[in-house]
């Protein structure tokens, strides 16, 4: 409304993973919506891209792992006035820097843990896309949202779909959560086949472009959706059901006691669930691909093998 817009701030962002496959489509998410603001980047050792990234978004702190890569991150942008910070104590500073209102967390593996926590502690809300802090801390994440009266916003596409599928619902009316799974690169192998596979084989997905540690993941079927869910919805596992989806366009379902069934579609492109993340709970305008349901024509559903 109009109102609303009238009250509207800028939303301050702090990114972990920024050079990433999620990192750098949350960046194009920025750069198409004057309300976020980024005021801090941090990333593993892509100095370069860094670099590039701090000339574009001015952020306040940029952070490198090894302290090897923040000197040389250092001297690149040594005229503009951005601190350089390393390390796990870098990721915290950023973390819980008071000038940022949301984290941002897509670093890929259990690195992530640690500064989620320290950002909830520290009041923020998080966007999450880092798997390994459900999945290993999730019962402790969550007992800390709760007394911290704070949110996670999932940015994963199986959970942001479910996460719009509960918009507006009593929880306790859900009979099921039903995840969708694209099969990943060896869906339609058999396990002898799966034996004399490469790493290059496994990182050829089907459907998605995603970081090598996921592509890898989903291949396995590795992919931790179900355990992440458990968590982020408060569902026992019994609630929770699989399926397989090859199309990757229905991004998972809710099924509620009277035996219907709510689903998310969209075309499979991260930048939506990044968007309605950080922008939750409004749906803003996205010029990505629209689903065009008559190109789509057929959508396939199979059980999941053991
Ligand atoms: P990528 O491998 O593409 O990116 C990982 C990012 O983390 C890079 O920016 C990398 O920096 C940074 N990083 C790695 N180690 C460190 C470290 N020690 N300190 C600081 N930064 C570090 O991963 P994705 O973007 O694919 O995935 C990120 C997370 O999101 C994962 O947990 C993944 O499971 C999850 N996810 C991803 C999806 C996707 O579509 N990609 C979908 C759903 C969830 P550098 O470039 O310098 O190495």
């Amino acid at each position: 409304s109009e109102a609303k817009g009238m009250t509207k701030t800028m939303k301050k962002i702090a990114i972990l993973g920024s050079t990433g496959s999620i990192g750098t489509q949350t960046l194009e998410v920025v750069r198409n919506n004057p309300e976020l603001q980024v005021v801090a980047l941090a990333a593993g050792k892509s100095v370069e891209q860094m670099e590039q990234q701090i000339r574009e978004f001015h952020p306040l702190i940029a952070g490198m792992w090894s302290e090897e890569a923040a000197a040389d991150l250092r001297s690149r942008v040594a005229d503009l006035p951005v601190k350089v910070v390393s390390g796990m104590d870098g990721l915290l500073e950023i973390a819980t820097m008071p000038q940022s209102q949301v984290l941002v967390t897509a670093i890929v593996g259990m690195i992530g843990i640690r500064p989620t926590i320290a950002a909830i502690e520290a009041g923020k809300d998080i966007a999450l896309a880092n798997k390994e802090t459900l999945v290993m801390a999730g019962d402790q994440v969550k007992a800390l949202l709760r007394e911290k009266k704070l949110e996670l916003y999932p940015i994963d596409s199986e959970h942001s779909a479910i996460w719009q599928c509960l918009q507006g619902e009593d929880k306790r009316e859900v009979k099921s959560l039903i995840i969708t799974a694209s099969g990943g690169s060896f869906r339609d192998k058999t396990r002898d086949e799966i034996k004399n596979a490469t790493k290059e084989d496994a990182l050829k997905h089907p459907n998605w472009s995603m970081g090598a540690k996921i592509t890898i993941d989903s291949a396995s079927m590795m992919n931790k959706e179900v355990i992440e869910a458990h968590h982020l919805f408060d569902m026992p596992y019994e609630k929770i059901r699989t399926v397989m989806h090859r199309e990757s366009i229905i991004h998972s379902l809710v099924e509620y006691n009277d035996l219907g069934i709510k689903a998310h579609l969209a075309s499979p492109d991260m930048r939506g669930p990044i968007l309605y993340a950080l922008m939750y709970p409004q749906h803003l305008d996205y010029q990505g691909d629209a689903l065009d349901l008559v190109k789509v024509s057929c959508l396939h559903f199979e059980e999941l093998s053991e």
